[in-house]
């Protein structure tokens, strides 16, 4: 159910982007979805209709793009994907420090009118 709050933000984002660029009638929405983030794609869809329903988003289609988790190691900046494979740590040098760069969030990357 956490999929509401990405869709508020979504909306959010790309109604003021809208507003800046002039536009009255969005038609598409493209998002990039974070795998660390979880939200399932159908649900977004789902949320989006709704809560899009009174603003200029009501006739946007949201385009999804899912994004993989990628993580960068402290030691030797390799950049790898965490998972069970290689027990969260760098596949390289085995340092389980690393920083998420990328697949925690949800960004809105283009509207089109
Ligand atoms: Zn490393």
């Amino acid at each position: 159910m956490h999929e509401m709050s990405y869709v508020v933000k979504i909306i959010d984002t790309a109604g003021r982007s809208a507003k800046e660029n002039g536009i009255t009638d969005v038609k598409e929405v493209a998002v990039q979805v974070g795998e660390m983030t979880g939200a399932l794609p159908e649900y977004l869809e789902m949320y989006f209709k709704e809560a899009a329903k009174d603003t200029v988003l009501k006739n946007a289609r949201l385009v999804i793009t899912q994004v993989p988790v990628l993580a960068e190691c402290d030691s030797c900046k390799t950049l790898y994907h965490p998972g069970k494979d290689n027990d969260y740590r760098c596949p390289e040098c085995k340092s389980i420090a690393g920083r998420i760069v990328q697949g925690k969030d949800i960004t809105v990357n283009t509207i089109k009118g």
